[in-house]
Protein backbone atom coordinates (compact mmCIF):
# COMPACT_ATOMS: atom_id res chain seq x y z
CA UNK A 1 0.00 0.00 0.00
CA UNK A 2 1.37 3.04 -1.05
CA UNK A 3 -0.66 4.73 1.94
CA UNK A 4 1.86 7.30 4.88
CA UNK A 5 -0.46 7.65 7.35
CA UNK A 6 -1.19 10.88 9.79
CA UNK A 7 -0.62 8.38 12.47
CA UNK A 8 3.22 7.37 11.94
CA UNK A 9 5.24 8.76 14.25
CA UNK A 10 6.30 12.32 13.74
CA UNK A 11 10.63 11.98 13.23
CA UNK A 12 8.95 9.32 10.81
CA UNK A 13 7.11 11.88 8.86
CA UNK A 14 9.81 14.83 9.22
CA UNK A 15 12.43 12.40 7.78
CA UNK A 16 10.58 11.07 4.66
CA UNK A 17 9.45 15.09 4.03
CA UNK A 18 13.57 16.14 4.32
CA UNK A 19 14.39 12.95 2.21
CA UNK A 20 11.85 13.64 -0.71
CA UNK A 21 9.84 16.74 -1.26
CA UNK A 22 12.09 19.91 -2.00
CA UNK A 23 10.36 23.18 0.51
CA UNK A 24 9.69 26.59 -0.92
CA UNK A 25 11.50 29.20 0.53
CA UNK A 26 13.46 27.10 3.16
CA UNK A 27 16.74 25.26 3.76
CA UNK A 28 17.02 21.75 2.83
CA UNK A 29 19.86 20.96 5.32
CA UNK A 30 17.85 22.42 8.27
CA UNK A 31 14.52 20.81 7.45
CA UNK A 32 17.32 17.41 7.08
CA UNK A 33 18.66 18.73 10.79
CA UNK A 34 15.53 19.67 12.90
CA UNK A 35 12.66 18.22 10.80
CA UNK A 36 9.64 21.32 9.63
CA UNK A 37 6.31 20.60 12.05
CA UNK A 38 3.69 18.24 10.82
CA UNK A 39 0.49 19.93 10.36
CA UNK A 40 -2.48 17.08 10.49
CA UNK A 41 -5.85 19.13 10.95
CA UNK A 42 -7.42 22.55 11.01
CA UNK A 43 -10.49 24.41 12.25
CA UNK A 44 -10.91 27.89 12.56
CA UNK A 45 -8.50 29.91 13.40
CA UNK A 46 -6.42 26.70 14.91
CA UNK A 47 -3.64 24.04 13.78
CA UNK A 48 -3.42 20.63 14.98
CA UNK A 49 0.07 19.50 14.59
CA UNK A 50 1.38 14.87 14.50
CA UNK A 51 1.90 15.80 18.06
CA UNK A 52 -1.62 16.77 18.96
CA UNK A 53 -0.51 20.40 20.04
CA UNK A 54 -2.99 23.32 18.84
CA UNK A 55 -1.55 26.15 17.26
CA UNK A 56 -3.06 29.77 16.90
CA UNK A 57 -2.60 30.54 12.97
CA UNK A 58 -1.59 34.64 12.88
CA UNK A 59 -0.97 34.01 9.28
CA UNK A 60 -4.20 32.65 7.99
CA UNK A 61 -1.86 29.87 6.46
CA UNK A 62 0.09 32.08 4.12
CA UNK A 63 -2.26 35.54 4.23
CA UNK A 64 -5.00 33.29 2.50
CA UNK A 65 -7.73 31.80 4.90
CA UNK A 66 -9.98 34.50 5.09
CA UNK A 67 -12.87 32.68 6.19
CA UNK A 68 -11.08 30.37 8.42
CA UNK A 69 -9.96 26.74 8.31
CA UNK A 70 -12.65 23.58 8.29
CA UNK A 71 -16.18 25.12 5.94
CA UNK A 72 -17.69 21.64 4.74
CA UNK A 73 -19.57 23.75 2.64
CA UNK A 74 -16.59 23.78 0.55
CA UNK A 75 -15.48 20.37 0.47
CA UNK A 76 -19.34 19.68 -0.46
CA UNK A 77 -19.05 21.94 -3.29
CA UNK A 78 -15.83 20.85 -4.46
CA UNK A 79 -16.79 17.04 -4.27
CA UNK A 80 -20.37 18.00 -6.07
CA UNK A 81 -18.62 20.13 -8.95
CA UNK A 82 -15.98 17.06 -9.23
CA UNK A 83 -18.70 14.38 -10.10
CA UNK A 84 -20.55 17.00 -11.82
CA UNK A 85 -17.33 18.28 -14.21
CA UNK A 86 -14.26 17.92 -13.02
CA UNK A 87 -12.23 19.65 -15.51
CA UNK A 88 -12.97 21.34 -18.66
CA UNK A 89 -10.64 24.06 -20.73
CA UNK A 90 -12.32 28.01 -21.33
CA UNK A 91 -10.37 27.93 -24.75
CA UNK A 92 -11.68 27.84 -28.09
CA UNK A 93 -15.13 28.85 -27.94
CA UNK A 94 -16.07 26.94 -24.69
CA UNK A 95 -16.88 27.94 -21.42
CA UNK A 96 -18.98 26.11 -18.05
CA UNK A 97 -21.50 27.43 -15.42
CA UNK A 98 -18.71 27.79 -12.34
CA UNK A 99 -16.66 30.06 -13.85
CA UNK A 100 -19.32 32.31 -15.22
CA UNK A 101 -21.28 32.52 -12.08
CA UNK A 102 -18.01 33.75 -10.41
CA UNK A 103 -16.61 35.98 -13.43
CA UNK A 104 -19.84 37.71 -12.32
CA UNK A 105 -19.88 38.41 -8.77
CA UNK A 106 -16.72 39.25 -9.51
CA UNK A 107 -17.61 42.07 -11.29
CA UNK A 108 -20.20 42.98 -8.76
CA UNK A 109 -17.80 42.94 -5.95
CA UNK A 110 -15.01 45.06 -7.96
CA UNK A 111 -14.92 48.29 -7.41
CA UNK A 112 -15.42 50.90 -10.81
CA UNK A 113 -15.39 49.92 -13.78
CA UNK A 114 -13.19 46.33 -12.78
CA UNK A 115 -16.13 43.91 -14.94
CA UNK A 116 -13.65 41.01 -16.62
CA UNK A 117 -11.48 38.42 -15.53
CA UNK A 118 -8.82 35.92 -16.80
CA UNK A 119 -7.73 33.70 -14.50
CA UNK A 120 -4.73 31.27 -13.27
CA UNK A 121 -4.00 29.04 -10.62
CA UNK A 122 -1.97 31.44 -8.68
CA UNK A 123 -0.41 35.42 -7.82
CA UNK A 124 2.34 34.43 -9.78
CA UNK A 125 0.60 33.00 -13.23
CA UNK A 126 -1.85 36.10 -12.75
CA UNK A 127 1.18 38.76 -12.55
CA UNK A 128 2.51 36.77 -15.86
CA UNK A 129 -0.56 37.55 -17.72
CA UNK A 130 -0.76 41.16 -16.33
CA UNK A 131 3.05 41.58 -17.57
CA UNK A 132 2.36 40.29 -21.39
CA UNK A 133 -0.93 41.87 -20.98
CA UNK A 134 -0.22 45.28 -20.22
CA UNK A 135 2.33 45.24 -23.43
CA UNK A 136 0.24 43.95 -26.01
CA UNK A 137 -2.81 46.47 -24.53
CA UNK A 138 -0.39 49.06 -25.35
CA UNK A 139 0.50 47.47 -28.90
CA UNK A 140 -2.48 47.07 -29.61
CA UNK A 141 -3.34 50.47 -29.27
CA UNK A 142 -0.87 51.45 -31.62
CA UNK A 143 2.07 52.22 -29.47
CA UNK A 144 4.20 49.13 -29.12
CA UNK A 145 7.23 51.10 -27.49
CA UNK A 146 5.09 51.22 -24.50
CA UNK A 147 6.47 48.24 -22.67
CA UNK A 148 8.44 49.41 -18.96
CA UNK A 149 6.67 48.49 -16.20
CA UNK A 150 7.85 50.46 -13.27
CA UNK A 151 7.78 48.45 -9.72
CA UNK A 152 9.29 48.64 -6.29
CA UNK A 153 11.99 47.38 -4.36
CA UNK A 154 10.99 44.53 -1.88
CA UNK A 155 7.46 44.83 -3.74
CA UNK A 156 6.44 40.82 -3.84
CA UNK A 157 4.31 39.67 -7.14
CA UNK A 158 5.23 36.04 -7.30
CA UNK A 159 8.03 33.35 -7.94
CA UNK A 160 7.95 32.90 -11.62
CA UNK A 161 10.43 34.26 -14.20
CA UNK A 162 8.59 37.51 -15.05
CA UNK A 163 6.91 37.63 -11.73
CA UNK A 164 9.70 37.44 -9.38
CA UNK A 165 11.17 40.11 -12.08
CA UNK A 166 8.81 42.27 -11.29
CA UNK A 167 9.12 41.81 -7.82
CA UNK A 168 11.77 43.37 -6.04
CA UNK A 169 13.14 40.97 -3.34
CA UNK A 170 17.00 41.60 -4.05
CA UNK A 171 17.49 37.74 -2.67
CA UNK A 172 15.13 36.31 -5.37
CA UNK A 173 16.92 38.12 -8.04
CA UNK A 174 20.20 37.11 -7.47
CA UNK A 175 19.32 33.81 -7.70
CA UNK A 176 18.27 32.53 -11.15
CA UNK A 177 18.72 35.63 -13.79
CA UNK A 178 16.35 37.81 -12.82
CA UNK A 179 14.91 40.56 -13.61
CA UNK A 180 14.02 40.02 -16.98
CA UNK A 181 14.72 42.87 -19.17
CA UNK A 182 11.75 46.29 -19.47
CA UNK A 183 11.51 46.04 -15.81
CA UNK A 184 12.65 49.14 -13.08
CA UNK A 185 12.28 49.74 -9.72
CA UNK A 186 11.58 52.43 -7.97
CA UNK A 187 12.14 52.55 -3.81
CA UNK A 188 9.60 51.50 -1.55
CA UNK A 189 7.28 53.86 1.14
CA UNK A 190 8.85 52.39 4.12
CA UNK A 191 9.28 55.49 6.14
CA UNK A 192 10.57 53.40 9.44
CA UNK A 193 13.85 51.56 7.88
CA UNK A 194 14.38 54.42 5.05
CA UNK A 195 12.68 57.71 6.19
CA UNK A 196 15.65 59.49 7.96
CA UNK A 197 14.54 62.76 9.49
CA UNK A 198 11.92 63.38 6.64
CA UNK A 199 8.23 63.52 8.19
CA UNK A 200 5.68 60.12 6.86
CA UNK A 201 3.85 62.62 4.81
CA UNK A 202 7.07 64.29 2.84
CA UNK A 203 8.56 60.92 2.61
CA UNK A 204 5.59 59.45 1.08
CA UNK A 205 5.39 62.38 -1.32
CA UNK A 206 8.74 61.41 -1.97
CA UNK A 207 8.79 58.41 -2.69
CA UNK A 208 5.69 59.03 -5.09
CA UNK A 209 7.02 61.27 -7.03
CA UNK A 210 9.96 58.55 -7.90
CA UNK A 211 7.72 57.31 -9.92
CA UNK A 212 6.79 60.68 -12.29
CA UNK A 213 10.67 61.06 -12.45
CA UNK A 214 11.25 57.22 -13.58
CA UNK A 215 8.34 57.73 -15.79
CA UNK A 216 10.53 61.20 -17.32
CA UNK A 217 13.53 59.51 -17.75
CA UNK A 218 12.65 56.52 -19.46
CA UNK A 219 10.44 58.41 -21.50
CA UNK A 220 6.78 58.86 -20.95
CA UNK A 221 6.28 56.69 -23.95
CA UNK A 222 7.98 53.82 -23.34
CA UNK A 223 6.29 52.97 -19.90
CA UNK A 224 3.41 50.58 -19.98
CA UNK A 225 2.43 50.32 -16.29
CA UNK A 226 2.73 50.75 -12.69
CA UNK A 227 2.47 47.61 -10.66
CA UNK A 228 2.07 47.61 -6.37
CA UNK A 229 0.58 45.89 -3.85
CA UNK A 230 -2.01 48.75 -1.88
CA UNK A 231 -0.01 47.63 1.48
CA UNK A 232 3.48 45.80 0.64
CA UNK A 233 2.30 42.09 2.31
CA UNK A 234 5.43 39.88 1.98
CA UNK A 235 7.87 43.12 2.13
CA UNK A 236 6.58 43.51 5.56
CA UNK A 237 3.71 44.72 6.16
CA UNK A 238 4.70 48.34 4.86
CA UNK A 239 2.11 50.89 5.30
CA UNK A 240 2.15 53.73 3.26
CA UNK A 241 1.94 57.47 4.34
CA UNK A 242 -1.19 58.83 3.90
CA UNK A 243 0.45 61.13 0.90
CA UNK A 244 2.14 58.32 -1.60
CA UNK A 245 -1.09 56.99 -2.78
CA UNK A 246 -2.66 60.27 -4.20
CA UNK A 247 0.59 61.50 -5.40
CA UNK A 248 0.77 57.77 -7.52
CA UNK A 249 -2.35 57.97 -8.87
CA UNK A 250 -2.32 61.27 -9.93
CA UNK A 251 0.94 60.49 -11.78
CA UNK A 252 -0.55 57.29 -13.20
CA UNK A 253 -3.65 59.63 -15.00
CA UNK A 254 -1.31 62.52 -16.29
CA UNK A 255 0.71 59.88 -17.56
CA UNK A 256 -1.36 57.45 -18.99
CA UNK A 257 0.46 54.69 -17.70
CA UNK A 258 -1.93 51.91 -16.10
CA UNK A 259 -1.84 51.13 -12.93
CA UNK A 260 -2.05 47.43 -11.85
CA UNK A 261 -3.07 46.71 -7.88
CA UNK A 262 -1.71 43.46 -6.89
CA UNK A 263 -4.62 42.39 -4.45
CA UNK A 264 -3.17 38.91 -4.19
CA UNK A 265 -2.92 39.36 -0.26
CA UNK A 266 -4.94 42.76 0.01
CA UNK A 267 -8.02 41.31 -1.55
CA UNK A 268 -11.08 39.94 -0.01
CA UNK A 269 -11.38 41.70 3.33
CA UNK A 270 -7.79 41.69 4.60
CA UNK A 271 -7.50 45.34 5.15
CA UNK A 272 -11.10 45.91 6.53
CA UNK A 273 -13.06 46.80 2.99
CA UNK A 274 -13.19 44.30 0.02
CA UNK A 275 -10.42 45.52 -1.55
CA UNK A 276 -6.91 47.29 -0.55
CA UNK A 277 -7.51 49.59 -3.46
CA UNK A 278 -10.91 50.77 -1.55
CA UNK A 279 -8.84 51.42 1.63
CA UNK A 280 -6.21 53.42 0.50
CA UNK A 281 -8.58 55.26 -1.90
CA UNK A 282 -6.92 54.27 -5.92
CA UNK A 283 -8.51 53.43 -9.11
CA UNK A 284 -6.99 50.60 -10.74
CA UNK A 285 -6.96 49.67 -13.97
CA UNK A 286 -6.49 46.28 -13.66
CA UNK A 287 -6.50 43.87 -9.72
CA UNK A 288 -4.49 41.19 -9.29
CA UNK A 289 -5.85 38.38 -7.13
CA UNK A 290 -5.82 35.09 -5.65
CA UNK A 291 -5.37 33.79 -1.77
CA UNK A 292 -8.69 35.23 -0.46
CA UNK A 293 -10.36 34.30 -3.99
CA UNK A 294 -11.13 30.92 -2.55
CA UNK A 295 -9.38 31.25 0.74
CA UNK A 296 -6.42 29.06 -0.01
CA UNK A 297 -9.00 25.88 -0.45
CA UNK A 298 -8.52 25.51 -3.90
CA UNK A 299 -5.47 27.35 -6.13
CA UNK A 300 -7.16 30.11 -8.22
CA UNK A 301 -6.22 33.56 -9.22
CA UNK A 302 -6.78 36.05 -11.81
CA UNK A 303 -6.50 39.46 -13.53
CA UNK A 304 -9.84 41.64 -13.28
CA UNK A 305 -9.70 44.13 -15.58
CA UNK A 306 -11.22 47.35 -16.40
CA UNK A 307 -13.61 47.94 -19.46
CA UNK A 308 -11.46 49.53 -21.47
CA UNK A 309 -8.26 47.24 -21.43
CA UNK A 310 -10.57 44.25 -21.75
CA UNK A 311 -12.27 45.96 -24.51
CA UNK A 312 -8.97 46.51 -26.11
CA UNK A 313 -7.20 42.72 -25.29
CA UNK A 314 -10.82 41.23 -26.49
CA UNK A 315 -10.59 42.85 -30.30
CA UNK A 316 -7.93 40.11 -31.57
CA UNK A 317 -6.56 36.94 -30.03
CA UNK A 318 -4.54 36.76 -27.17
CA UNK A 319 -2.23 34.22 -27.09
CA UNK A 320 -1.96 33.35 -23.39
CA UNK A 321 -4.01 31.13 -20.64
CA UNK A 322 -3.30 28.48 -18.92
CA UNK A 323 -4.66 24.63 -18.65
CA UNK A 324 -6.19 25.10 -15.08
CA UNK A 325 -7.51 28.71 -16.22
CA UNK A 326 -11.16 28.68 -14.61
CA UNK A 327 -10.95 25.58 -13.20
CA UNK A 328 -14.72 24.16 -12.87
CA UNK A 329 -13.80 22.75 -9.19
CA UNK A 330 -11.49 26.17 -8.27
CA UNK A 331 -13.93 28.52 -9.18
CA UNK A 332 -17.02 26.73 -7.61
CA UNK A 333 -15.47 26.75 -4.44
CA UNK A 334 -14.24 30.18 -5.00
CA UNK A 335 -17.69 31.32 -5.66
CA UNK A 336 -18.83 29.31 -2.56
CA UNK A 337 -15.90 31.12 -0.73
CA UNK A 338 -17.37 34.75 -1.57
CA UNK A 339 -20.65 33.67 -0.24
CA UNK A 340 -19.87 32.78 3.09
CA UNK A 341 -17.51 36.26 3.18
CA UNK A 342 -20.71 38.22 2.15
CA UNK A 343 -23.64 36.52 3.53
CA UNK A 344 -22.24 35.48 6.52
CA UNK A 345 -21.04 39.15 6.60
CA UNK A 346 -17.46 38.00 7.36
CA UNK A 347 -16.09 41.11 5.76
CA UNK A 348 -18.57 43.21 7.08
CA UNK A 349 -18.19 42.40 10.80
CA UNK A 350 -14.18 42.06 9.95
CA UNK A 351 -13.49 45.76 9.15
CA UNK A 352 -16.57 47.36 11.55
CA UNK A 353 -15.74 45.29 14.88
CA UNK A 354 -13.29 42.50 14.47
CA UNK A 355 -10.56 45.29 12.68
CA UNK A 356 -11.14 48.07 15.50
CA UNK A 357 -10.59 45.44 18.59
CA UNK A 358 -7.65 43.91 16.83
CA UNK A 359 -5.93 47.11 16.29
CA UNK A 360 -5.94 48.30 19.75
CA UNK A 361 -5.00 45.28 21.15
CA UNK A 362 -1.78 44.51 18.23
CA UNK A 363 -0.80 48.52 18.79
CA UNK A 364 -0.58 47.54 22.80
CA UNK A 365 2.40 45.83 21.89
CA UNK A 366 4.23 49.30 21.03
CA UNK A 367 5.00 49.75 24.74
CA UNK A 368 7.13 46.62 24.50
CA UNK A 369 10.86 47.60 24.92
CA UNK A 370 12.19 45.78 21.74
CA UNK A 371 9.04 46.99 19.84
CA UNK A 372 9.23 50.57 18.14
CA UNK A 373 6.43 50.75 15.77
CA UNK A 374 3.09 48.71 15.98
CA UNK A 375 1.48 49.19 12.22
CA UNK A 376 -1.82 47.59 11.29
CA UNK A 377 -4.46 48.27 8.71
CA UNK A 378 -7.46 46.00 8.74
CA UNK A 379 -5.82 42.69 9.07
CA UNK A 380 -2.24 43.40 8.09
CA UNK A 381 -0.02 44.27 11.23
CA UNK A 382 3.39 44.44 11.52
CA UNK A 383 6.01 44.83 14.49
CA UNK A 384 8.94 46.69 13.77
CA UNK A 385 11.63 45.07 16.51
CA UNK A 386 14.60 47.62 17.43
CA UNK A 387 17.12 48.18 20.29
CA UNK A 388 16.20 51.64 20.17
CA UNK A 389 12.73 53.16 19.89
CA UNK A 390 13.49 56.74 19.16
CA UNK A 391 16.33 56.42 16.66
CA UNK A 392 14.67 53.77 14.87
CA UNK A 393 18.10 51.96 15.53
CA UNK A 394 18.67 48.47 13.81
CA UNK A 395 20.50 45.64 16.29
CA UNK A 396 24.17 44.53 16.04
CA UNK A 397 23.00 41.38 14.55
CA UNK A 398 22.55 40.86 10.96
CA UNK A 399 19.22 41.59 10.01
CA UNK A 400 16.45 38.92 10.93
CA UNK A 401 18.59 37.21 13.32
CA UNK A 402 16.38 38.75 16.32
CA UNK A 403 13.03 38.36 14.32
CA UNK A 404 14.10 35.30 13.47
CA UNK A 405 14.43 34.39 16.95
CA UNK A 406 10.82 35.89 18.36
CA UNK A 407 9.72 33.94 15.59
CA UNK A 408 10.55 30.59 16.95
CA UNK A 409 9.51 32.14 20.45
CA UNK A 410 5.90 32.77 18.67
CA UNK A 411 5.84 28.69 17.49
CA UNK A 412 7.45 27.37 20.69
CA UNK A 413 4.64 29.36 22.47
CA UNK A 414 2.06 27.67 19.97
CA UNK A 415 1.40 30.91 17.42
CA UNK A 416 2.36 31.33 13.96
CA UNK A 417 3.56 34.90 13.33
CA UNK A 418 6.30 35.41 10.50
CA UNK A 419 9.40 37.33 10.45
CA UNK A 420 10.44 39.52 7.76
CA UNK A 421 13.55 40.55 8.57
CA UNK A 422 13.36 42.54 12.19
CA UNK A 423 9.10 43.10 11.46
CA UNK A 424 7.24 40.40 12.95
CA UNK A 425 4.23 40.20 11.21
CA UNK A 426 0.01 38.78 11.48
CA UNK A 427 -2.24 38.28 8.99
CA UNK A 428 -4.93 36.03 11.01
CA UNK A 429 -8.52 34.14 9.57
CA UNK A 430 -10.83 37.41 9.04
CA UNK A 431 -13.00 35.17 11.49
CA UNK A 432 -10.73 35.23 14.43
CA UNK A 433 -12.71 36.26 17.43
CA UNK A 434 -11.94 38.75 20.52
CA UNK A 435 -11.04 35.96 22.94
CA UNK A 436 -8.36 34.93 20.10
CA UNK A 437 -7.28 38.27 19.20
CA UNK A 438 -6.55 38.10 23.48
CA UNK A 439 -4.26 35.16 23.07
CA UNK A 440 -2.78 35.95 20.17
CA UNK A 441 -1.45 38.87 21.90
CA UNK A 442 -0.81 37.30 24.98
CA UNK A 443 1.34 34.72 23.38
CA UNK A 444 3.35 37.63 20.92
CA UNK A 445 3.85 39.54 24.27
CA UNK A 446 4.92 36.47 26.16
CA UNK A 447 7.39 35.37 22.73
CA UNK A 448 8.65 39.08 22.16
CA UNK A 449 9.79 39.21 26.67
CA UNK A 450 11.30 35.42 25.90
CA UNK A 451 13.78 36.59 23.10
CA UNK A 452 14.11 40.18 24.98
CA UNK A 453 15.75 38.74 27.50
CA UNK A 454 18.58 36.98 25.28
CA UNK A 455 18.95 39.95 23.19
CA UNK A 456 18.70 42.69 25.88
N1 LIG B 1 1.36 38.96 -5.23
C1 LIG B 1 1.39 39.16 -3.91
C2 LIG B 1 1.12 40.52 -3.38
C3 LIG B 1 1.66 38.11 -3.04
O1 LIG B 1 1.72 38.32 -1.73
C4 LIG B 1 1.87 36.83 -3.59
C5 LIG B 1 2.13 35.68 -2.70
O2 LIG B 1 2.39 35.82 -1.53
C6 LIG B 1 1.85 36.67 -4.97
C7 LIG B 1 1.57 37.75 -5.76
C8 LIG B 1 2.11 35.34 -5.58
O3 LIG B 1 1.04 34.51 -5.41
P1 LIG B 1 1.21 32.91 -5.51
O4 LIG B 1 2.08 32.49 -4.39
O5 LIG B 1 -0.20 32.41 -5.45
O6 LIG B 1 1.84 32.64 -6.83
Amino acid sequence: MNKISNHLPTAELQALDAAHHVHPFSTQAELAERGARVITRADGCWLTDSDGETILDAMAGLWCVNIGYGRDELAEVAAQQMRELPYYNTFFMTTHVPVIALSKKLAELAPGNLNHVMYSSSGSEANDTNLRLVRTYWAEKGKPEKQVIISRWNAYHGSSVGSGSLGGMKGMHAQGGLPIPGIHHIDQPDWWNEGGDMSPEDFGLERAQQLEKAILELGEDKVAAFIAEPIQGAGGVIVPPATYWPEIQRICDKYEILLIADEVICGFGRTGKWFGSETVGIRPDIMTIAKGLSSGYQPIGGSILSDEVAAVIGATEFNHGYTYSGHPVAAAVALENLRILEEEGVVARFGAQTAPYLKEKFQSLADHPMVGEANIVGGMGSLALTPDKASRAKFAAPAGTVGYMVRERCFANNLVMRHVGDRMIISPPLVITNEEVDTLIERARLSLDEAYEKVK
